[in-house]
């Protein structure tokens, strides 16, 4: 053995466990294991997790607040036309080192998987795929990063975009994304999906969209999403982000599109960060919180996962990549403060996160990656609530990452 971690807790297991590492893998779990390690580790009762897993970031974007103009019009608008200056003049560099500083954020809090949304549209070109592939290449020791070809200006609204997406899916993007919801017309959307398919099918990749990402109960791609899920045989090889007019639809059209959804293996993903702020603007009260069915979809049995969307962008302002606090905040707006609810916004940010980005090897039972975090908590729920880092992030059996926190009173 590499390693061995004494007296860890790990979910709904009794008691305490020991867990060996070897070449890179977890080779046993168990309640006092007899294997040897030269380097060994008292976690003392802590919890140990898989490691947890960001579904949906925008790493191209990501610290442009530190430097974009203000927002003077305080409107979803302004940050668009904020973001296309920036677009135009993006160097790949300047992508990977505001993304790096990002996974590095991210890596130190515990996630060591991203999936990252590259803009793919006739204004930035494919200057931010080429700088997110980059970003993967230099951080692929420490983090499993898969890139989203993401047509953000439409593809039917922007002409050039279908010819760009077939092109960032050459330079190494692992995933089609799509936007259907922001063409013009419902039948522009349609098209959008088709066309997604079509590049998807051609490089074989999955498909995460942002779908639906409104208040108004007309937008209604998800339906058409699911359909077109199940007839070209992509049955758990999909995923949808936001859905917030489904949260606006009727119950008994809701009611249906959840189990479409669900026989279509889609995973929601739903970012609760951003959709309080950016959702249910024009409301006056009550103010919609914004985001999806979740409680509902999470009942039917749909894999629901939940991202950070944003980190310090024209969309969003604050943001330090801690899925920890996104499993917080998700408790607090979906009302999931139940003993089982915490369990579950938790998965969203670790084994949802993982089975929507379909990650093999992922998990805490003999055979997994050697990949886990040991929290200074010894429940998630107490995890949950001191919003600490991980006190060891271990990657392939190694020590990646370490925090201490220290508080000094004076009494
Ligand atoms: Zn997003």
């Amino acid at each position: 053995m590499d390693l061995v971690i004494r007296h860890c807790r790990v979910r709904g297991e009794p008691g305490l466990r020991d867990i060996a590492l070897a070449d890179g893998r977890i080779a046993a779990v168990g309640p006092a294991l007899p294997e040897r390690a030269p380097q060994e580790l008292d976690a003392a009762g802590r919890l140990a997790t898989p490691p947890l897993v960001n579904p949906h970031v925008h790493l191209d974007k990501a610290l442009l607040g530190e430097v974009m103009r203000p927002n003077a019009s305080q409107t979803l608008e302004e940050a668009i036309a904020i973001t296309w200056d920036f677009k135009r003049a993006y160097t790949e560099d300047d992508i990977v080192r505001r993304a790096g500083a990002v996974v590095e954020m991210a890596v130190a809090q515990g996630t060591l998987a991203i999936r990252a949304f590259a803009d793919v549209d006739t204004v930035g070109g494919l200057v931010p795929v080429r700088g997110l592939v980059a970003t993967r290449t230099r951080y692929r020791h420490v983090v499993r990063m898969q890139v989203v070809a993401f047509p953000q200006e439409g593809i039917l609204r922007d002409p050039g975009t279908e010819r760009l997406l077939r092109e960032a899916m050459t330079l190494g993007a692992d995933v089609v994304g799509g936007l259907p919801w922001y063409e013009m017309t419902d039948g522009d959307a349609r098209e959008h999906i088709d066309t997604v398919f079509a590049i998807a099918r051609e490089h074989d990749a999955d498909i995460h969209m942002l779908v639906d990402d409104t208040d108004d109960p007309n937008s209604r791609s998800l339906e058409y999403l699911a359909v077109k899920t199940l007839r070209e045989g992509y049955a758990g090889r999909v995923s949808a982000s936001h859905c917030g007019a489904l949260a606006a639809y009727n119950d008994v059209y809701a009611g249906k599109v959840i189990g479409l959804v669900r026989q279509a293996g889609i995973s929601i993903v739903s970012n609760p960060h951003i959709s309080l702020v950016l959702a249910g603007r024009r409301d006056r009260e009550p103010v919609r919180r914004g985001i999806t069915r979740v409680k509902e979809l999470v009942r039917a049995g749909v894999n629901v996962a939940s991202g950070q969307d944003d980190v310090n962008d024209p969309y969003y302002p604050f943001g330090r990549a801690s899925q920890l606090e996104v499993a917080l905040f998700m408790a607090h707006t979906a009302h999931q403060t139940y003993p089982d609810e915490i369990e579950a916004v938790f998965d969203m940010v670790t084994v949802n996160a993982a089975r929507a980005l379909r990650l093999p090897g992922y998990g805490l039972a003999a055979g997994s990656d050697g990949d886990l975090l040991l929290w200074d908590a010894a429940t998630v729920k107490e995890a949950l609530t001191k919003q600490l880092p991980p006190a060891h992030v271990i990657k392939g059996g190694k020590t990646l990452a370490r925090t201490s926190v220290r508080s000094e009173l004076f009494l």
